[in-house]
């Protein structure tokens, strides 16, 4: 379930919506309390740092931008994408039905003028045999063509299945992929995970996961804005990317600004001088001023690093991984510890 807020919390949260909501262009309709819920919630980083760029900006917060709050924070970008391909389909379907029938029509009835003309071949002095003669002749060359023009729906509904089957699977990783930073996602983590749990490590290994959360990040955030706090998220996610050294391995953002690296097969140690590798690399990045070059600032990302046990699941990792994060957190940060 999306939502664990409990009714004293939540009547809270309805309270606290009202205000915003009321001060804001679009219409009080599900979709914009959801979208308020969560950002006031606190369970939707992304959103809520979208929507507090749009409250500093001079844009209002009408229907259209709601629906583009919703669509790109809350319902992901998967479910029209497979609306779109599947009403695509649909109609693809029909339109290859109905010449079928079209065809199957005209057989049955060239099949009835091959019988009247069977009759008549059967009484050579019948006065009909040439006019049902010719009108057969007529007929071959219209089925022909109906024949030839299903063959060539089919094969054009073949290239186009093909190119919808594409689009489906772009779209399916799409919903995998952190749009900001190009690397999975929760969900997509998620996958990988779910994959390994059917895959007992080689011996003397371990399926380890390290988890980051850059630190005092709400602060680069107020100081700096977010479009710069964006451009941090976005150079965290290329040193996470730097550091995968085999194709098993995945770089994923879990959430606002706290990502994660898969490591299958390695040792606890192994993950663990990864995770250093990317905590100095992180300390060592230096985010300049693009038109004057000057150095903006700098940030720390705090680690906890698990391994897969047998009676795990993604989520019991996920949470050592965590424990071993917050660990490293409340120890004073821009450090690495082990569950
Ligand atoms: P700590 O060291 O304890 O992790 O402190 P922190 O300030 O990093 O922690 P906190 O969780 O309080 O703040 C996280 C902030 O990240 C709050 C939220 O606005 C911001 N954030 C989440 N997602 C995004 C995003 O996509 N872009 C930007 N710019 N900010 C984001
Ligand atoms: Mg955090
Ligand atoms: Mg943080």
């Amino acid at each position: 379930m999306r939502y664990t807020e409990d009714k004293a919390h939540s009547a809270e949260l309805l309270r606290l919506a009202l205000t915003p909501m009321g001060r804001q262009a679009a219409a009080l309709n599900p979709l914009t309390y959801t979208v308020w819920y969560e950002h006031l919630a606190g369970i939707n980083g992304g959103l809520s740092a979208a929507l507090e760029r749009l409250e500093q900006s001079v844009a209002p917060i009408d229907d259209a931008a709601i629906l583009r709050l919703y669509k790109e924070h809350v319902a992901g970008p998967d479910e029209e994408a497979l609306v779109r391909i599947g009403g695509q389909m649909q109609r693809l379907m029909h339109s290859v039905e109905q010449s079928a029938a079209r065809t199957d029509e005209q057989a049955g009835s060239y099949g009835d003028h091959l019988s009247r003309l069977t009759d008549a071949l059967a009484d050579p002095d019948n006065e009909q045999l040439t006019p049902r003669l010719a009108e057969a002749i007529e007929r071959t060359a219209r089925m022909q063509h109906s024949v030839q023009d299903l063959k060539a729906q089919f094969a054009a509904s073949q290239n186009e299945i093909a190119r919808l089957r594409g689009e489906l699977e772009r779209a399916r990783d799409e919903a995998l992929v952190d749009p900001l930073t190009g690397v999975l996602n929760r969900k997509g983590l998620d996958r990988r995970i779910q994959a390994l749990l059917g895959e007992p490590p080689r011996p003397g290994r371990a399926h380890c996961v390290a988890m980051f959360d850059i630190d005092h990040f709400k602060q680069v955030n107020d100081v700096h804005g977010h479009l710069v706090g964006d451009r941090v998220i976005q150079a965290v996610a290329a040193i996470l990317r730097g550091s995968i050294t085999d194709p098993m391995q995945s770089a994923a953002r879990y959430g606002g600004e706290e990502f994660a690296l898969l490591l299958p097969n390695t040792t606890p140690q192994q993950a663990t001088e990864v995770a250093e590798a990317v905590r100095t690399r992180t300390k060592a990045m230096r985010l300049r001023d693009r038109r004057t070059q000057d150095v903006v600032l700098t940030v720390t990302i705090s680690g906890g690093v698990a391994a897969l046990a047998p009676d795990d699941d993604a989520s019991s990792l996920m949470a050592r991984a965590d424990a071993a994060l917050y660990r490293s957190k409340a120890a004073g940060r821009d450090r690495v510890m082990r569950a």
